[in-house]
């Protein structure tokens, strides 16, 4: 793990020690990095906290289980599935499942690390957890995925609950997944109380939850934007990836008038050099929501894809970044293009999506950027507004989730940038730190537990 010169002897020691507890987990020690570095000032001001900071970098619990099921064929398929409870100190675990070969213990621990300050972020009383398996639903049938589905939460109902732990989605696991992942624990579970968010809608679902992330991500952008004196209209924006976050952010950026210039997938990018129509985001959605195909069967007049590149690649200047896709999506390399195409403003939409050394020089070159935790937190806070509604037995309308949704972004950025000017540091590290020092004083509170 590079240990930055800058870091206190404090904070290299606890980084010291969790890495030796899990040298091979990469991904996990990146995010625990990225956070500690920003605590140096709290520690420095408040040195009672250094006791939390080790005990919030080891989940509360870890479970790992296997995943038989049988594939169209009649063979016998095994995958390994996962769940984190990493904190629950302000609330119950709470946090998604993804369904992607690359899912790992690392992949599991990073994302539920990065659950907790998030959650903390979003003003409910949510702790942080996620989950997952190595299942690809990629190249699936509907009845494999349905089968995969059933064993992974005839294991996993076991462990959550209402008042306990509540999954939702994340990457591979969106609203087919979650209608046989839920339709399998009222089965095992025998009750209606709404476990697992991003329900659909007549079956005790939130209006506005499959927008929330993209949309929630741009109303971040809108903050930030206001505290400069600008706006979002013209500004030129590329967005990466073409899942839930990126379609929802891309149609939320052409509403209030910005261009969007690219999207992307795991086989390439489109560039549209005038920006994306609404009815071309629709093209996209229809072919990655409903084929389930690839970005090359996107047909376009005006614009073109490119087959093995990042979207960074694209021949064109632009204001606003947004990596939209998944984590370590823009390396150092990918950062250096980003200013060099003018981008002044990176709105995380996926989780971890900057490597350290992407984040440190885009702040070197004086990019503001918009952490994840606190950017892309309006998924999960209108799944904590599921909660609420499903516990109350209510549906609200898609305004009255929109607005609470907007003043919860409004609300994140203004604890994120009050910490960030209290300790005289970049919105990212004043992100890390609001959402910290709200789990430490729970932490402390309720003890050694
Ligand atoms: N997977 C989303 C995230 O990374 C949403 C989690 C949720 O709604 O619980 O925050």
């Amino acid at each position: 793990l590079p240990v930055k010169a800058a870091a206190s002897a404090k904070v290299q020691e606890i980084l010291a020690k969790v890495s030796r507890r899990d040298p091979e987990q990469r991904e996990f020690l990146q995010a625990v990095e990225e956070v500690l570095m920003c605590l140096e000032p709290v520690l420095a001001k408040k040195p009672e906290y250094a006791s939390v900071i080790e005990r919030m970098c080891e989940p509360e619990r870890l479970i790992v289980f296997r995943v038989p099921w049988i594939d169209d064929a009649g063979n016998v398929q095994i995958n390994r599935g996962f769940r984190v409870q990493f904190n629950s100190a302000i609330g119950p675990f709470k946090g998604g499942l993804r369904f992607h070969p690359s899912v790992n213990v690392s992949i599991i621990k990073f994302l539920g690390f990065e659950q907790c300050f998030k959650n903390a972020l979003t003003t409910l009383p949510m702790g942080g957890g996620k989950g997952g398996s190595d299942f690809d639903p990629d190249g699936k049938s509907d009845n494999e995925v349905m089968r995969f589905c059933q064993s992974f939460m005839l294991e996993l109902a076991r462990h959550i609950g209402p008042q306990t732990d509540v999954p939702a989605g994340d990457i591979g696991v969106g609203a087919r997944e979650i209608g046989y992942l839920y339709g399998m624990y009222k089965r095992v579970q025998n009750e209606f109380t709404g476990t697992l968010t991003g329900k659909a809608i007549e079956w005790g679902g939130s209006n506005i939850r499959p927008e929330a992330t993209g949309y929630g991500a741009v109303y971040f952008g809108l903050e930030i934007l206001k505290e400069q004196n600008d706006t979002i209209k013209g500004k030129r924006c590329m967005v990466s990836g073409s899942g839930n976050v990126a379609q929802y952010a891309a149609k939320k950026l052409i509403e209030l008038g910005a261009v969007v210039l690219t999207m992307s997938d795991s086989t390439g990018y489109v560039y549209e050099p005038n920006g994306f129509t609404e009815a071309q985001i629709d093209q996209i959605m229809e072919i990655k929501n409903k084929t389930r195909t690839t970005l090359a069967a996107y047909k376009s007049e005006t614009g073109q894809y490119v087959a093995g590149e990042r979207c960074w690649n694209a021949p064109c200047n632009a204001d606003i970044a947004l990596p939209c896709a998944t984590q370590n999506e823009v390396e150092y390399e990918d950062a250096v293009k980003l200013v060099s195409k003018g981008v002044k403003l990176v709105l995380e939409g996926a989780n971890m999506p900057t490597t350290n050394d992407g984040i440190n020089f885009l702040h070197s070159k004086g990019c503001v950027l918009a952490p994840a935790k606190a950017c892309n937190a309006g998924g999960v806070a209108v799944s904590g507004l599921e909660m609420a509604q499903n516990a109350t037995m209510t549906t609200w309308s898609p305004e009255d989730v929109d607005d609470r949704l907007k003043s919860i972004m409004v609300d994140i950025h203004a604890a994120a940038s009050a910490a960030a000017k209290e300790y005289g540091v970049p919105l990212q590290a004043g992100a890390n730190i609001a959402g910290f020092e709200k789990i430490a004083r729970a932490m402390i509170a309720q003890g050694c537990v």
